[in-house]
């Protein structure tokens, strides 16, 4: 089969490798689809130390089981549609035991340190079954959207901390999916959403598929200023730094009104140090909220929210590559000129 192998450094390389075989455990899976995240592109752009040298990338997968070791919880058959969260806990350390498996300390996840998704099979380890991470898809005729639910679930993860409530005002910086999925989300919650993208071609792509939304130029450090007085002058009540920039973070920061809350959705690359004006968090009573990946649960409500329509995901799905062509996706994701990329096996 084809697959889609993180070697170190920068390299990614499209490999013909033989198929799994199920060594009694788990289950075999026939992927249908693979979206590419932005953490891949990360890997892509800049390297991944958390990474499994040799392993097979992918972790937002929607696929068939093709074959079943005896003995799993969860009542699934040969045959059935599924996805899983991806990021599995061990289900002993402190974390895994309060419930955020997801801040596990021994977290094992697809396509890091188990072979993911961007494959034609994909073998779900047995321990994904027994936490509970894998769950089953509807039957509907094209489950290529639902592999938006893990997406999805860290936006949801994310909100959880911010606590939005209906009529408040959310700043949102970077109109990419995660963006995108933060507005719908903030938005059926009753919020007034401002999304600051500085990329006039993004804001665009953005604006095509968000309705109820105001958008912000946010050019020469404007973004806060232009919140400042969107919002009557008090500022917003939540910002989510959903891209990869510590200027974000800033502009989110100065843009909150007291006792407001603050996202720091997308990881940065190096250290992350020397973003954020702490007496400003201090003086102002500012929450602010990291988040990293989400449990099964949250996922399993995300694909919920997407099964009943309240979050549209087909319509952020801007293109469909077959496997032959992930490098070409990878690029076109790299890029920016697609919103979400979407790796859909070839038949057969
Ligand atoms: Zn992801
Ligand atoms: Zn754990």
């Amino acid at each position: 089969m084809l697959a889609y192998r993180y070697w170190g450094g920068r390299e990614l390389r499209l490999e013909e490798t033989p198929a799994p075989v199920l060594g009694g455990e788990g289950a075999l899976v026939k992927i249908l689809a693979c979206s590419i995240c932005g953490t891949d592109v990360r890997m892509y752009r800049f390297g991944s130390e958390k990474t499994d040298r040799g392993r097979i990338v992918g972790h937002e997968m929607a696929g068939r089981i093709t074959e079943l070791a005896p003995g799993l919880p969860g009542g699934f058959s040969v045959g059935d549609y599924v996805s899983m969260a991806p990021a599995i806990g061990c289900g002993e350390c402190y974390s895994c035991r309060k419930g955020h498996t997801n801040m596990c300390d021994r977290l094992a996840t697809m396509g890091f340190q188990y072979d993911g998704g961007f494959a034609e099979y994909a073998v779900f380890p047995k321990k994904a079954f027994l936490m509970g991470n894998v769950y089953a898809l509807p039957p509907v005729p094209d489950p290529v959207p639902f592999t938006l639910s893990e997406p999805l679930a860290c936006v949801i993860n994310a909100q959880s901390y911010l606590r939005i409530e209906a009529g408040e005002d959310v700043a949102i910086f970077g109109s990419g999916i995660i963006g995108c999925m933060h507005a719908e989300l903030a938005r059926s919650q009753g919020a007034r959403v401002f999304i600051v993208e500085p990329a006039g071609e993004r804001r665009r792509q953005a604006g095509e598929l968000l309705d109820g939304v105001t958008f912000i130029a946010g050019e020469e450090e404007g973004a806060a200023r232009e919140i400042i007085r969107l919002t009557g002058g008090k500022g917003a009540d939540v910002a989510i730094a959903a891209c990869s920039a510590g200027s974000a973070q800033r502009d989110g920061l100065e843009s909150l009104a007291k006792c407001g809350r603050l996202s720091l959705f997308g990881g940065l690359p190096g250290d992350g140090l020397g973003f954020l004006d702490s007496n400003r968090i201090h003086y102002r009573e500012i929450g602010v909220f990291g988040v990293h990946a989400s449990t099964p649960a949250q996922n399993r409500a995300a694909m919920e929210l997407l099964h009943s329509g309240k979050i549209d995901a087909g319509k952020f799905i801007s293109k469909r590559y077959p496997l032959s062509e992930i490098e070409t996706a990878f690029k076109e994701a790299a890029e920016g000129s697609v919103l979400k990329a979407v790796v859909v096996m070839e038949k057969g």
